[in-house]
């Protein structure tokens, strides 16, 4: 069995995901980074801060390929601290142009994907003596509804829940189950949704921006490390009495 501390973090390959796990390589864990192909760019950076680092390509919603892919990390680490479940997706859609079938896909990516990783996660946390942390991306659209995400929203929610359910569940293992919740955060996705709502919304990329920016209390739009920092606190000895909690991480935009 490997020596050092494993994390796993899904949708690793870009954004908020390949920020934490070069915070947790930096904080000494040896890492299994997961996305849609293998993260090739995020392993090598992974690498070069001295830690070992196992690529995995998977749909994180896909029941086999999530399977095969703690299979993986079994064989090659033999054990699993923390698991990130950080993918996840953001059509922009209003209610009224959401079908049965977009729902369902949202739902599978961004809720259902957490529940399957976390099923595999814990048969490998529960046989460990010192349990493990699961630790899901919420957001703060979990705690508050906005016009064009409407699937989005609603998975979020979702994702409140089933961390506290899931905190619950798995106590008794010496697993802990928290989630993040960030604001405004400039990565892929934030691009995507600043393109998409002013196509929906009729106005400039730069006015949704210049919205999204007066709405930041801090004056400022917060970097992915700041999120990562939150979820190495949250994987750390200082958080093992912190349980079902979604912790907003959003500058003060909107309030619990
Ligand atoms: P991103 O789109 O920039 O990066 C997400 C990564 O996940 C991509 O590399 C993508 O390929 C991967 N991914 C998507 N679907 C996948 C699947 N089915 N299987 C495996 N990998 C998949 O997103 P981001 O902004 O870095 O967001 C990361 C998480 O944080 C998401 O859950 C998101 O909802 C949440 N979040 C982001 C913001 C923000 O402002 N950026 C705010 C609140 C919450």
């Amino acid at each position: 069995m490997n020596t050092k501390k494993v994390a796993l973090v899904t949708g690793a390959g870009a954004g908020i995901g390949k920020a934490i796990a070069l915070r947790l390589a930096r904080d000494g864990y040896d890492l299994a980074v997961n996305d849609l192909k293998a993260p090739e760019e995020t392993t090598a950076e992974v690498r070069a801060l001295g830690v070992d680092c196992l690529a995995v390509a998977a749909d994180v919603s896909d029941e086999n390929q999530v399977h095969a892919m703690y299979q993986q990390i079994q064989e090659h680490y033999g054990r699993l601290d923390v698991l990130v479940n950080n993918a996840g997706i953001c059509p922009i859609r209003t209610m009224e142009m959401v079908s049965v079938r977009n729902m369902i896909n949202t739902y599978n990516i961004n809720v259902v994907s957490m529940f399957l990783n976390a099923k595999e996660a814990v048969a490998i946390m529960k046989n460990q003596p010192w349990g493990g942390r699961i630790i899901n991306a919420c957001s703060q659209s979990g705690f508050r509804e906005t016009p064009v995400t409407f699937e989005y929203t609603t998975t979020k929610w979702s994702i409140r829940g089933m961390t506290q359910a899931m905190s619950q569940a798995l106590a008794r293992y010496h697993i802990t189950v928290n989630a993040y919740c960030p604001g405004t955060i400039l990565t892929p996705m934030q691009d995507r949704i600043a393109q998409q709502t002013a196509k929906i919304m009729n106005v400039p990329v730069e006015a949704v921006r210049e919205y999204q920016k007066k709405s930041q209390p801090l004056g400022r739009f917060q970097p992915v490390e700041e999120i990562a920092d939150m979820v190495a606190f949250l994987a750390s000895d200082e958080a093992s009495g912190i349980n079902g909690q979604d912790i907003l991480c959003n500058g003060g935009q909107v309030m619990n």
